[in-house]
């Protein structure tokens, strides 16, 4: 099928073939006929399918009749990160660009007047995290009575961030008559329940994450202890040939400490997370995309979904809490069929994550060591709950200890198995049989399920005269500046990974629920 097919009007076209794509990814295949037709849209879709074109296209056709009012948005679209939302916007310039659609991009840590501004000339697409747009209309500055469009993009990841009571009370303020078109990349039951009050007979669409990201992603685990893992991560970076990377750590504090870390190694390298003003995460993306930057050392929610082109590199520095999050990070390199390499930095303690992960993936991930650094053993023991570095914490009883694989949040959601396995071709991927780094003699992966009974040898013999680097105090100190208004990152995950809904009981969770909001 091509784009020609998909009901499109020529302009449209046109800047279609302008991007240079080809033929439309198989969410923009299903999903496009269905927005243009008016129907309601469920989709099943994570980044890297697609998704954004597959309702940026067909929107702007739908808008390209009439005219928006002073304050009175004609469609809105909810995500649950500002680069996700400033990412949404891109696609409007690109793909809008044969049209006059006025768009404004609401999002926090930006200034509300220049936002107040655009807002009273009036726009066709609003672009919204959902903290600034309930800041925006309690200050009395919109009315979303006119919207007739509305996305929810991400619906599975605002409800980790704990957005779905503001998301719930945005939908609230919409009428009835409007279209919906609503993205998930899971669907457990709380998801699905959202779906049902928000949409009307949609039209349901499932698609698999793509297939590029592990196909041509070159993966490998290697474990060393926790004081280890920035040697291990410096010995990487030299010997890898790094054109570009991003730097995973789970928890918020752990970015700005890696980065200054890296810094005083004398590599070029910046961070990106939450708690940064929104000036500086813009600022700093900006300069990685445009290369001027060739480490970013980022947190799960401020990376997602970004796209790079051709990154070369993904470290995990820490080994993600959620199985998930494992594919979507790593899926940041290897796009579009290029080569990318992904390595990943286990502790002892991460045994039980890292066989989660490699149940999730359906093989095991190449351990590998890397000369000079003593590799460790992962346990199988239910660890203590985790601080810095995979450490145990120590101090503050009272909240979880490590969080069972897959367990993403409370209450718990049993995983669709049609929407939560990595597609077939995920799976069954390939992984690189030639050495990642300088290793002494690897041993060779086996099969998960047996990994993950128990490693009952040392993977490699000691390296003599190697010493972990020692730590600076003075780099162990917080640098997290706190933003003082609502923001959209105010859930991001900091030390335990475990996000609840605070205050926050969900609507839907309630057992008084209206069907769908008026
Ligand atoms: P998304 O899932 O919307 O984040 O898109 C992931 C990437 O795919 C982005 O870099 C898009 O520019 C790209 N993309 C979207 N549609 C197509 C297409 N039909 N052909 C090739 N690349 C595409």
């Amino acid at each position: 099928m091509s784009f020609k097919d998909l009901g499109l009007s020529d302009e449209v076209l046109q800047a279609v073939t302008d991007t240079g794509y080809t033929a439309p990814t198989p969410i923009q295949e299903q999903a496009i006929p269905y927005v243009l037709m008016g129907r309601d849209v469920l989709g099943c879709a994570q980044t890297g399918t697609g998704k954004t074109a597959s309702f940026t296209l067909p929107m702007i056709d739908i808008l390209a009749a009439g005219r928006a009012r002073a304050r009175m948005p004609r469609s809105l679209i909810i995500e649950p990160t500002r680069e996700l939302a400033a990412q949404v916007a891109e696609a409007f310039d690109v793909y809008g660009k044969y049209h006059k659609l006025e768009k404004a991009l609401l999002i926090g840590g930006e200034s509300f007047s220049d936002q107040e501004r655009k807002l009273d000339r009036g726009v066709d697409v609003l672009i919204a995290t959902p903290g600034r747009l309930i800041d925006l209309y309690e200050r009395g500055k919109i009315l979303l009575s006119d919207v007739k469009i509305l996305v929810i993009d991400e619906a599975d990841r605002m409800l980790d961030m704990g957005f779905i009571p503001d998301v719930e009370r945005i939908v609230g303020l919409l009428s009835r008559i409007r279209q919906t078109l609503f993205f998930s990349a899971t669907m457990p039951p709380e998801i699905r329940r959202l779906a049902d009050a928000f949409l009307m007979n949609p039209k349901e669409i499932t698609v698999s994450p793509p297939a590029s990201p592990a196909t041509t992603v070159t993966q490998a685990l290697v474990v060393v202890s926790a004081e280890g893992k920035r040697d291990a991560l410096r010995r990487l970076i030299r010997n890898e040939d790094v054109k570009n990377a991003i730097i995973f750590c789970n928890r918020k504090r752990d970015v700005d400490m890696l980065a200054r870390s890296l810094a005083k190694s004398g590599l070029d390298v910046a961070a990106l997370h939450g708690d940064l003003p929104q000036s500086k995460r813009t600022e700093t993306l900006e300069r990685f995309k445009n290369d001027e930057i060739r480490l970013l050392v980022a947190s799960d929610v401020a990376a997602r979904g970004l796209d790079v082109q051709g990154l070369s590199h993904v470290f995990n520095f820490d080994v993600p809490i959620h199985a998930e999050d494992y594919v979507h990070r790593i899926g940041r390199t290897g796009r579009a069929g290029r080569e990318g390499r992904a390595f990943t930095l286990a502790t002892p303690d991460d045994g039980r994550f890292v066989a989660a992960i490699e149940h999730l993936i359906g093989k095991a991930i190449p351990p590998i060591v890397i000369e000079g650094i003593e590799a460790a053993e992962l346990s199988q023991e239910e660890a203590p709950r985790r601080g810095r570095g995979g450490a145990p914490a120590r101090g503050r009883g009272g909240r979880s200890s490590a969080p069972k694989p897959n367990n993403r949040h409370e209450p718990p959601h049993t995983p669709s198995p049609t929407v939560e396995q990595p597609s077939a071709e995920v799976v069954a991927a390939p992984v690189a049989e030639k050495p990642i780094v300088e290793t002494a003699a690897p041993p060779a992966p086996r099969p998960a399920q047996e990994r993950s009974r128990g490693r009952g040898q040392k993977q490699q013999p000691r390296e003599a005269g190697f010493a972990p680097i020692t730590m600076n105090p003075a780099e162990m100190g917080s640098n997290v500046t706190k933003l003082p208004s609502r923001d959209d990152h105010r859930h991001e995950p900091d030390d335990s990974g475990v996000v609840g809904f605070g205050d926050h009981m969900p609507a839907f969770l309630t057992p008084k629920r209206a069907s769908r909001p008026a």
